[in-house]
This record gives structure tokens, sequence and C-alpha cells, in this order.
């Protein structure tokens, strides 16, 4: 049979597996919650009540001996196979696939008696194999946020925040609601380190960055770019609501005297809002030049792209 592993066909599959009266079929979220199941799993297992929104335990609890978490996988092109009893004993064996945002898909029949017997003996097996990818599962995640994390203010990084970036130009293209975007650069920061060091540099910048978190809301995405420069990226937000996050912040920050009382530390802003059909490049450079234009007019300020004349691109 030739591969066919499309999108469509897997909706397909899924489709008929939770159409079936005979096949088991269960979908669940990460947390092991029913999102979906069909007949005969309602047939089999669930005589009352709605399994939509229970945990999977409801139905195939600890105490007979079920595995606290399902993991679903293709190891070798075989999804993982979970021995599961229910409340009055039946077995079933189910097999795990992986659909999309980590939900899966749980697939199988009930078992007689005698598969039961054999079935037993391979799931500690089963067992062991989802122990693994379980592993492998919190790994991969732990690399991926290492990979997208700055080490020393544990903001998003450069390369996290441009990928950001992209992902929301488009979505505010697509939605039509306005972008703004903060380019955030410390003042004098070459002096402060000089008077206070390195490690003091370093302590200020962690200090401003978890203001810079803390002030986010959810939705917005912060990012250390590099040095002493911050973003802050303002989906659904508009010139004028941007300007006014921006006095915030930089007030804020100017009163956080993270060196002491006697030391304040500064930053400057610009500020810009996305026009449709513009380059991120070309976005930036006019964020970049109201930051500019800031440094320039004394720093400890805000500017707003819009109020200073744009810059110069190819774009
Ligand atoms: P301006 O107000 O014009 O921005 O002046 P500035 O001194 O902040 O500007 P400049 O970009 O010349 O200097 C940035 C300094 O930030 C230089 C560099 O030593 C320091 N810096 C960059 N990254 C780090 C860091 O990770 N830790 C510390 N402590 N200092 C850093
Ligand atoms: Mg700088
Ligand atoms: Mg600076």
């Amino acid at each position: 049979m030739h591969q066919a592993d499309t999108a469509d066909f897997q909706r397909a599959l899924h489709d008929f597996a939770l159409a079936s009266g005979h096949i088991v079929a269960l979908e669940i979220d990460a947390t092991g919650r029913i999102l979906d199941y069909n007949k005969g799993f309602s047939f089999a297992v669930a005589a009352a009540g709605e399994p939509r929104g229970q945990p999977l335990q409801a139905f195939f609890p600890p105490q007979k001996g079920n595995p606290s978490e399902i993991v679903p996988g293709l190891p070798g092109g075989l999804a993982v196979p979970y021995r599961l009893v229910s409340w009055d004993g039946q077995a079933f064996l189910l097999f795990a696939y992986p659909l999309a945002e980590e939900h899966a898909l749980l697939l199988g029949m009930r078992l007689n008696p005698d598969e039961s017997l054999a079935m037993q003996r391979m799931s500690g097996l089963t067992t062991e194999m989802g122990n693994l990818l379980r592993e492998l599962r919190r790994a991969n995640r732990r690399i991926l946020d290492l990979a997208r994390t700055d080490a020393l203010t544990g903001l998003p990084n450069r390369r996290y925040f441009f990928e950001q970036l992209r992902e929301r130009v488009v979505q505010s293209q697509h939605l039509r609601r306005p972008l703004s975007v903060l380019m955030i650069d410390l003042d004098h920061f070459k002096q402060v380190n000089d008077r206070f060091g390195h490690a003091g540099g370093d302590a200020v910048l962690r200090s401003i960055a978890a203001l810079l978190r803390e002030q986010a809301r959810a939705g917005d995405f912060p990012g250390r770019l590099g040095g002493e420069e911050l973003a802050l990226l303002l989906p659904g937000t508009d010139a004028e609501q941007a300007r006014r996050v921006a006095e915030r912040l930089r007030a804020d920050m100017a009163g956080l005297r993270p060196l002491g009382d006697e030391n304040a530390v500064t930053a400057s802003i610009g500020v810009a809002t996305h026009r449709s059909d513009e380059s991120e490049d070309a976005f930036l450079a006019r964020a970049d030049a109201a930051l500019y234009a800031a440094k320039t007019a004394g720093r400890n300020r805000v500017v707003v792209a819009g109020d200073v004349a744009d810059p110069a691109t190819s774009n």
C-alpha cells in the first residue's frame, strides 16, 4: 500500500473510527481528557453519563492497574499499544496514535479472555515504551525551551522573538488588527558597567527584564534582542495605546532603581505600528529610527514612529 500520511487521510481514518460501532475509538487531549468518542466506546464502556470532558481514568481507573498517562507515538511506524481495563474488568487493546496539538487517537477493541492474558504479559513492555516516549517528549520540550530562551534574563531570545514577529505580522494582517512594537534600549549602559562592574550590569538587565515580563499582558510578546536591547510586541494595540504602554514602562523602569536610590537606570523607547504589507525589517527599522530619535532628544523618553521621519530603507 502506498503511504498516505496526509492530513486528509488521517482525518478520514479518524472519522471512520469515530463512526464505527465495533471499533472502540476515543480522542483525548494532552492531559488525558476525553474530547470525543464513538459508539463502540459508549456501548462497551460508558453506559451512562457524558464522557466528553472527563478524564480517561474515570473509565479506566488506576485501581485496575491502568497507566496514569497515555503517550501516543509511532515508534518504528507502529502506534503504541495500551491494555486498559474498565471498572467492570473488561480488557481493551487500544493503540495510541498521535494527533495534532499532542492529542491522541485511541483506537482498538475489546479483548477476549485468552487475548487478555497474552496482552497482560505485553503490557509491561508498553508501559516501558510509554515511559521512554514521555521522557523523550519532555527532553524535546526542554531543548526547545533552551533554544528559545536568553540565559541571562529568561526572556525569549532574538531568534524566538523574530519567529513570533513573523507569525504575528501575518496574524494581524489576516485579522485586520493593529500590531505595535516597542524597541527598548537602556541609557548609558556602558557607564553602568563601568561603575558597577559587569555583574552589576547583569543584575540591572535581569531586573529590567523581570519588569518587562510582569507588565506584558497575555498576548504580548517580550524579548531580548541582544545586549541591553529589549523589545515588546503588542498585538491588537494601535499607536496611541502603544505610546501609553511605552510611557508607563519607561516611567516604571526609571523608578525601579536596581542600583540603589541614587542611581536611576533609564531606558529610551521607540514605538512603531505595523503598516499593511510592510516587511518585518521595515517595521522594526521604523521602531529603531524612533528609538534613535529618543536617544538624540535626551534619552529616558518615548518616541513614536510617525512623529519622526521614516528611515530610508530599500523595502
Ligand atoms: P546609549 O544610551 O546611547 O544606549 O548608551 P549605551 O552605553 O547604553 O550604549 P552602547 O550600545 O554603546 O553600549 C551598550 C553597552 O551594553 C555595552 C556593553 O558592554 C553592555 N552590554 C551589552 N550586553 C551586556 C550584558 O549582557 N551584560 C552587561 N553587563 N553589559 C552588557
Ligand atoms: Mg544598545
Ligand atoms: Mg544603550
